[in-house]
């Protein structure tokens, strides 16, 4: 649930100072920065961990001797792929390892079971037909984790859970402070879910945890600035990163990206503004347009893709509505890139599919005025995780404190 006053998204970095003060510290730090490496790869070789971390290769065969005994590594078949040299045993995520997470949103409550290395496995898409109450979302966690926990094979362990909600969350006890689209205010969901499922939680904004998410999985792997921003339901949300680290701002809030003004006079916002980029540039215009039902955003992105390539009859009406959109979406990532100067934006959720259906739209929006200096060569990149992204950022909340003190978190009491 603590969070660091300047969080750090990208990896442990291997090259880091080595702590000499204890041989307890050395071994914590270099435990510490063994897992991190296998868990942001999915997967290296003792030669690879070796060269990257500097220790000797006695050391890293004790580390990952010590993390094969936790459970939380896997040593398996010899690495094929090098050219030349002898071939070299892998070092891979346990399966064993698992935290819950759980991303609550106006139509659905998502729930996953996600191992080291970001891999997602039985994942639960719960539809609602309203937006659900923190007491439902509490409810349905609740009945699909038990669902969940009788299935996994032996030996398999739940270490906590991490929760990405669609509002303002509080640094400092995991509250949801606000979530409009949801109709909630002051909700203790971290300490109710906590109770309820017998998991420690920690909570963060779902943009937020997705940028987390693209820092150690996505495009913005080893890309030290960048701006993540995504697009749900519930509205328009950023994280951004830079200098390698993620902004929080003074009270934990930096990244209200959906309440940049794109319009003067435009739609009212639920923030009580008006013309704000998530009141504009919204999935429920899109799914109209597309003539989906609410609940159908799996299809959205291929629904609205498919439509315009085939240009057939009513593709009018949808192409407007995608390229107003598109444009509005540019304007405001033209203020982010004048604020951030990042050299990539990476967009999430349903802004992939104003990116990918008309490009030059967005991109002479954002570029307007010939786009010199932090405009000029901004990368656009979608978010290869795609849906997925929020639940393995949120999976990332949970695995910090395992990743920060391997031993010390795995020799805890584990909950059942
Ligand atoms: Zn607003």
């Amino acid at each position: 649930m603590q969070e660091r006053a300047s969080e750090r998204v990208a990896p442990p970095s291997p090259t880091g100072p080595r702590l000499g003060s204890n041989r307890d510290s050395t071994r914590q730090h270099n435990l510490a920065a063994v897992l991190g490496l296998v868990h942001s790869t999915s997967g290296l070789s003792r030669a690879q961990l070796t060269r990257a971390t500097g220790l000797n290769r006695s050391t890293i065969a004790a580390l990952v001797g010590e993390l094969v005994q936790l459970g939380l590594v896997v040593e398996s078949d010899l690495d094929q792929t090098q050219q030349h040299g002898r071939p070299s045993i892998m070092i891979e995520p346990s399966p064993d390892a698992l935290v819950l997470a759980i991303n609550p949103d106006v139509d659905a409550v998502s729930v996953a079971l996600v191992g080291l290395g970001g891999r997602i496995v039985s994942p639960v898409r719960f539809h609602t037909s309203n937006p659900p109450s923190a007491a439902e979302v509490v409810n349905i966690v609740s009945a699909v984790y038990t669902g969940m926990r009788t299935s996994l094979p032996p030996g398999r362990r739940v270490l906590g859970a991490g929760l990405a909600v669609p509002g303002l969350v509080d640094p400092a006890d995991g509250s949801v402070i606000e979530a409009p689209q949801l109709d909630w205010r002051g909700e203790p969901l971290s300490a109710r879910l906590a109770e309820a499922l017998g998991l420690p939680v920690s909570a963060a904004n779902d943009a937020v945890v997705g940028a987390r998410a693209q820092a150690a999985f996505g495009a913005g792997r080893d890309v030290p600035d960048f701006a993540y921003v995504f697009g749900g339901g519930s509205g328009i949300g950023g994280g951004l990163v830079s200098g390698g680290r993620l902004l929080r701002g003074a009270t934990g809030f930096a990244g209200q990206l959906g309440h940049t003004l794109v319009r003067t006079d435009g739609a009212e916002c639920s923030c009580g503004s008006r013309g704000c980029l998530e009141a504009e540039v919204t999935r429920v215009a899109l799914l109209e347009a597309a003539g989906l039902p609410s609940g159908e955003v799996e299809d959205l992105e291929e629904v609205v893709l498919e439509r315009l390539r085939s240009g057939g009859a009513g593709t009018g009406p949808l192409r407007d509505v995608v390229e107003r959109q598109a444009a509005l979406l540019g304007v405001g990532l033209r203020s982010v890139v004048n604020h951030l100067n990042p050299s990539m934006i990476v967009l999430g959720g349903f802004l992939r599919i104003l990116a990918r259906a008309v490009p030059g739209v967005l991109d002479d929006a954002l570029r307007a005025g010939g786009g010199r200096g932090p405009r000029e060569n901004v990368a656009i990149e979608l978010a290869p995780l795609g849906a997925d992204s929020i639940l393995v950022g949120a999976a990332e909340l949970a695995f910090e404190p395992l990743l920060a003190d391997p031993a010390g978190y795995a020799a805890g009491p584990a909950p059942a």
